[in-house]
């Protein structure tokens, strides 16, 4: 049999104990906070918990302390621990930390793992990633920070850089930075790794964003910083992956990050659906239950309809990565879908909710408002989009069918 939807066991049951584990462990602590708790202890003691059940790092291989899960596995994972803002923090799989984690233990040094990536294995530390600049962020090779050789054992940075995701609770920052402007396009970047708190990494701000802020945003987020980067030196050795090398690393690593967050977006989406059936079975509007009403049934169909592609989609693709296939263009296409995915089903939520949906009495608003982001992280849709339509045009010419491009390339 060519494709087989049977989950196997092992698969099945790690993702039932991460399912328990959020349930039981992130959701209630993650009231604790809301209500005033300590996140720095609270999150320490949640992950002791987590850790002593060998639930830590779920794609890092065991040999690096994590649980080395293949890609189908870390999917069905994945996609409980979007439920919980605490669920991917609980086991340190939180982004950016975790795609940065992979790019390390595939492009460091023995230096670099050492001194670099195993306190972020431990959970002692956290990276952020500076990559985007006021000056380019879809089209990243606009960027205008430099870095010149200084001596033999230096770099010397200077330049900018914005949106830069948890810098303001990072200890370590990956930089990337322009080394050779004569270089091919693509070759002209190179990727540092930063110590912080650092004088020549100054964090201007946290930008504000149109994202709701609660009590939570700014630990477990860290905002997204504006950062002047002036006469920043930077060891040599900490350069990763060699001079001009900073770009492929940069897209293997955003490659992992667009398929994470499309998981999560799974496990939103769905509780955001369950929470709008779990109030239209007890509101009653003009003598009859809401979830009586076939207009109201329709707007659940959809939303299961948008789930249902979106778990196919990954599940195709965690299909294809356990097999090494090339899954280009299905990621491409499914960072777009998961993001509008988890728009439509979350606004459908909301409009079930009625002024309820729109309060902060519930976390639907707070979502709604930072899950707009997604269509503009990991480059903007249309630059998918761009990319997916070539790929079509390419396998019409090629095949005399589009199919290939279209996800029927199983078949
Ligand atoms: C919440 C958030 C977190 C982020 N975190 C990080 C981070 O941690 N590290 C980091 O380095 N960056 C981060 N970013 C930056 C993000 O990657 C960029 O915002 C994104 O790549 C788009 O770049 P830009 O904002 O400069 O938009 P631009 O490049 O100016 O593009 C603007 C718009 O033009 C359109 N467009 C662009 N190119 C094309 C094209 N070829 N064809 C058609 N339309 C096009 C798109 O609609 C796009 O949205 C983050 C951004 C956000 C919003």
């Amino acid at each position: 049999m060519a494709i087989d939807f049977e989950i196997p066991a092992e698969a099945k049951a790690i993702r039932e104990k991460v399912r328990q584990w959020v349930h039981d462990e992130c959701i209630p602590a993650e009231k604790k906070l809301i209500a005033g708790a300590d996140y720095k202890p609270l999150l320490g003691e949640l992950r002791k918990k987590a850790r002593a059940q060998g639930l830590w790092c779920p794609f890092i291989p065991k040999k690096h302390g994590g649980m080395g899960l293949g890609p189908l596995a870390n999917a069905l994972v994945q996609m409980e621990l979007g439920e919980s803002y605490l669920g991917a923090l609980s086991m340190n799989t939180q982004g950016p930390d975790d795609a940065t984690m992979l790019t390390l233990l595939e492009h460091g040094t023995e230096f670099q793992k050492e001194k670099f990536l195993k306190p972020l294995l431990n959970g002692e530390k956290r990276i952020c990633y500076s990559m985007t600049e006021k000056a380019a962020g879809a089209d990243a090779t606009g960027m205008q920070t430099r870095a010149e050789k200084s001596g033999n054992d230096k770099y010397m940075l200077n330049g900018e850089k914005w949106f830069s995701s948890a810098a303001s609770v990072a200890d370590i920052a990956l930089v990337m930075a322009k080394t050779d402007p004569g270089a091919p396009r693509h070759q002209q970047f190179s990727t540092f790794l930063v110590e912080l708190p650092n004088p020549g990494y100054r964090i201007k701000r946290n930008i504000p964003t149109m994202a709701l802020e609660g009590p939570l945003s700014h630990i477990l987020g860290g905002g997204h910083a504006e950062i002047e980067i002036k006469d920043l030196e930077v060891p040599a050795e900490n350069l990763l992956g060699g001079e001009g090398g900073g770009f492929s690393m940069g897209q293997h690593r955003l490659a992992y990050g667009r398929l994470r967050h499309g998981m999560h977006n799974v496990a939103m989406a769905q509780r955001a659906l369950d929470m709008a059936v779990g109030h239209i079975t007890k509101r009653t509007t003009f003598g009859k239950k809401l979830d009586e009403r076939q207009a109201v049934q329709f707007m659940l169909a959809d939303c299961a309809s948008e789930l249902y592609i979106a778990r196919l989609m990954l599940l195709h693709i965690a299909y294809k990565a356990e097999r090494g296939l090339d899954l280009r263009q299905e990621n491409g296409i499914a960072k777009v879908f998961l993001a509008h995915m988890v728009h439509k089903v979350v606004d459908t939520a909301i409009q079930l909710h009625g002024a309820l949906g729109y309060s902060r009495d519930t976390p639907l608003a707070a979502w709604y408002t930072h899950i707009r982001s997604q269509r503009l992280v990991d480059g903007p849709d249309e630059v998918h989009r761009w990319t997916t339509g070539r790929n079509v045009i390419k396998a019409f010419k090629a095949h005399g069918t589009t199919a290939s491009a279209a996800g029927g390339d199983l078949l």
